[in-house]
């Protein structure tokens, strides 16, 4: 469309002007400008239009116009005073990256004479600067030792690029400003406190906002600040009390934060009722990124059909969606399936990128495929133009240990260009738990925890290699140096979703209403199988009598207490399953005859007929 000025009127055209560059529509706005200039329209300032076609020259990239059109306004007498173009150049430069000439000219304007909204261009496009921090804050403080007033814009994009430790006194400012009570502001900080895992403080103002000023993105914050620092249990709390309490509708956004809870948790009767949430509404029934949240819910919980019945009927896939299933099938130890899966999606015409092929190295980990890992790691690079990462190498010392190839995955990590990362020897560390090697744990070890100093998990492991090898005085020490640290093994925990319920379960915990049927199961099941010589084999016969009540084990004897027989039973447990639990469900469930799919720190076990899916490599 051509967009004429003649016979527009002096103030018709500004205002056109104006229209047509929030519209878009940059372009069509500078000829318009470049119009009004050529025939000096009368009642045409060019201070009123100047500022628009700034804006619209920042917005098409165009440096040079901008630096025409700063000259222009200088000549014309309108810097530093006119706080419009003052503004919109300041705006122009920040967006353009050019905080430099921005900075020179924000100092060309008298003290105390800058606007607000010339302080806050300013402040936005310190921003979006990488290393932000310090200049924003310094500019606020200026304004406020200039008395210059700031309103709710300052403090949105001051917030976010604050350090973490202002963002308490800036919300105390705000509150003093009667700004912390402006719904934009109020969600930004819960935003802030949510990114620097202050969660109590965000909880704490999300409960002093008024009801009628939570909107949906404030529920939103909330319910992300929650899933962003690992506690999906408050997650789903809260997403409770968003659906009976609240006068906002949940949207795409806060089901997808729920739905990762309740795959994190294994919450499977909430992600269920969650998926019949969606089903019934047409607008989230298309949704691409709620489809990937089900796919990953449904894998995380144990049930990989579901998962591909809703990968197969997504009339659009995103590789997302294909490296969801392709890591589902991985973590079940469908190592061949998942190749097959990932074949189809070159064949497709989907590039994979790096996420997509950890998926694929560590379902031929989890699978057992050591060759077809190697293959896919040394090609990654020609064939896909994805360069090796850490997580890569991980995923192939994993690979390596798995299939007892220590001496190889050590000179890995020798040969890695990049430092290696705790992941990294903890992967070796964990191999060598699998074969036995004391000598080059003991190295793995000394590696990891100089990285990851307080992860609980890898001196639990090094103490259970020193405790397979007979080594008492390597426990001992283990847990004196866990002592000296402070640190404690976090509890074993197994939880069963049972009609709707989660049963949790702590080793030697009476607190279940059935702990009495429960204890007695677990007795009885250990009778049978201990009775059961020949399944049990000569081989492990010496550690008779099996230990203890642990959480894994009370699991499945819930499970088998309240389900009909033939059903598979789904425990979830929090740490990684210990031997002795290991080789008791693969034999009970020989002995009566059930399915038990056990999803534990590392992966999911499969158990079935005497015999695990991990092939007892976990
Ligand atoms: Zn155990
Ligand atoms: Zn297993």
């Amino acid at each position: 469309m051509r967009v004429g000025v003649c016979g527009s009127g002096g103030h018709l055209s500004t205002i056109r002007l104006r229209d047509i560059a929030a519209a878009g529509r940059h372009h069509e706005a500078l000829d318009l400008f470049r119009h009004a200039l050529r025939h000096s329209e009368p009642f045409v300032s060019i201070s009123s239009i100047l500022p628009s076609a700034i804006l619209s020259a920042a917005a098409l990239s165009l440096s040079p116009a901008a630096a025409q059109l700063h000259s222009l306004a200088l000549k014309s007498g309108l810097l530093p005073a006119d706080p419009f173009v003052l503004t919109a150049l300041l705006s122009a430069y920040s967006r353009l990256r050019l905080l430099p000439l921005a900075c020179r000219l924000f100092d060309e304007v008298p003290s105390s004479a800058a606007p607000t909204s010339a302080f806050n261009a300013l402040i936005s496009g310190h921003a979006l600067a990488p290393v932000s921090s310090p200049a924003v804050l310094a500019l606020f403080c200026r304004m406020r030792r200039e008395a210059v007033p700031f309103d709710d814009v300052t403090l949105l994009a001051l917030l976010p690029a604050a350090p973490p430790a202002a963002i308490p006194p800036l919300h105390g400012v705000a509150f003093r400003a009667a700004l912390a009570s402006v719904s934009s502001v109020s969600n930004c900080l819960l935003s802030c406190y949510s990114r620097v895992g202050a969660v109590d403080f965000a909880r704490q103002l999300f409960d002093e906002m008024p009801d009628h000023r939570k909107d949906r993105i404030s529920w939103n914050a909330m319910i992300s600040c929650y899933a962003q620092n690992g506690l999906a249990h408050q997650v789903l709390d809260l997403f409770d009390t968003m659906e009976h309490s609240a006068s906002v509708e949940p949207d795409a956004v806060t089901l997808i934060g729920v739905l990762s809870s309740c795959a994190y948790l294994g919450a499977r009767s909430i992600g269920r009722k969650i998926e019949n949430y969606i089903s019934q509404k047409p607008s989230f029934d298309s949704n691409t990124h709620l489809k990937n949240a089900l796919i990953s819910l449904h894998v995380r919980c144990g049930d990989l059909a579901r998962a591909r019945k809703i990968f197969d009927e997504m009339p659009q896939r995103t590789i997302v969606s294909w490296t969801a299933m392709i890591a589902g099938y991985g973590m079940h130890g469908h190592g061949e399936e998942a190749l097959r899966l990932f074949d189809k999606m070159i064949e497709v015409g989907i590039r994979p990128d790096g996420i997509a092929m950890v998926s694929v190295l560590s379902a031929c980990s989890h699978g057992g495929l050591a060759d077809k890992g190697m293959w896919y790691f040394s090609s990654m690079k020609t064939a896909y133009g994805v360069v090796p990462s850490r997580e890569h190498y991980a995923c192939v010392v994993d690979l390596l240990g798995r299939a007892g190839q220590l001496k190889e995955a050590w000179e890995l990590i020798e040969s890695m260009p990049v430092e290696p990362d705790g992941p990294i020897w903890g992967a070796l560390l964990g191999a060598c738990k699998i074969h036995k090697n004391v000598e080059l744990a003991e190295l793995a070890f000394e590696h990891v925890i100089e990285l990851e100093p307080t992860n609980v998990g890898y001196y639990v492991l090094l103490s259970n290699i020193y405790s397979d090898a007979g080594r008492l005085d390597g426990v001992a020490r283990v847990r004196a140096i866990m002592r000296q640290r402070g640190l404690k093994k976090g509890p074993g925990c197994s939880y069963v979703d049972h009609k709707g319920k989660v049963h949790l379960f702590m080793a030697d915990d009476h607190s279940h209403p059935q702990a009495k049927n429960i204890y007695e199961m677990v007795l009885r099941l250990e009778a049978m199988v201990k009775n059961d010589s020949e399944i049990y084999g000569n081989k492990r016969k010496e550690n008779l009598p099996l230990t203890g009540f642990h959480s894994e084990k009370l699991a499945i004897a819930f499970g088998l207490l309240n389900t009909e027989a033939g059903a598979e039973i789904v425990v979830i447990k929090n740490l990684r399953v210990c031997e002795d639990c290991h080789q008791f469900m693969k034999m009970v469930s020989q002995v009566v005859n059930r399915k038990f799919v056990v999803r534990d720190a590392s992966r999911f076990h499969h158990f079935e007929g005497g015999a695990c899916s991990c092939k007892d490599y976990w």
